[in-house]
């Protein structure tokens, strides 16, 4: 049995009170990948931000809801697994001031100065011990497997599942599967829970039982 930590849904980061930037991932990736590990046997930690769905009972849930926080439960809960799917798309800026108050309309354009957030990713490929592996996504609308490749470098990942934009927010989805080569490992397309079922079966062939070992 492994420990599998799943990050799933977008995150949000606030402007004021009331308003934020966030994008319209839904976490039905992230959830059918938990079912898909968890019917296999394996203990799963998901690492949320605010979506409408309900994951799996059995997968333990921590919610977030900013980028800064949702990397900093993946650095705790990381360090307990044997692996992470980074299904997630986390906003990869927040705005550099956060007002108190509700922004109020001046009649004049408002000029929001953006920053970057931490990549979770990258972070933790840092951290990680040698045994642990990362596997990525990466939503790409053009030089697809060029780009895909380029992130499964830059964050050290052993494999990245490269989508299109038309997997937000939707039931189907239609992925390849680079490994570190850029070879395509998999190509899969359907029901979101039937390519999260190929995907992580890849997963436990490639990367938790890679020479074919059983649990005893
Ligand atoms: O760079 P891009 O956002 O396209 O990369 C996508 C991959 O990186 C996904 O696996 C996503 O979960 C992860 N990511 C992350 N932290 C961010 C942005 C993306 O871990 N701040």
């Amino acid at each position: 049995m492994a420990r599998i930590l799943i990050t799933s849904g977008p995150t949000r980061q606030y402007l004021d009170p009331v308003r934020f930037l966030t994008n319209a991932s839904s976490g039905q990736m992230g959830c059918a990948l938990a079912a898909a590990a968890l019917a296999q046997g394996h203990a799963v930690v998901v690492v949320s931000g605010p979506v409408q769905l309900e994951y799996p009972p059995a997968a333990r849930l921590v919610h977030v809801v900013s980028t800064d926080e949702m990397l900093a439960a993946c650095q705790r809960e990381f360090s307990g697994c044997d692996g992470l799917i980074a299904a997630a798309a986390p906003c990869d800026y927040r705005p550099q001031q956060v007002a108190e108050q509700k922004l109020a309309k001046t009649g004049q354009p408002l000029l929001l100065e953006l920053i970057e957030t931490p990549d979770i990713v990258a972070t933790l490929a840092v951290e990680k011990r040698p045994a642990q592996w990362l596997v990525g996504f990466a939503l790409e609308t053009h030089e697809r497997r060029r780009r895909a490749l380029q992130k499964l470098q830059k964050k050290s990942c052993d494999l990245i599942v490269l989508n299109g934009p038309q997997a937000i927010n939707a039931d189907a989805n239609a992925v390849e599967v680079l490994d570190r080569h850029g070879a395509v490992v998999l190509a899969a397309e359907g029901a979101k829970a039937s390519v999260a079922r190929q995907i992580f079966e890849l997963i436990e062939r490639s990367l938790i039982r890679p020479h074919g070992a059983c649990d005893s």
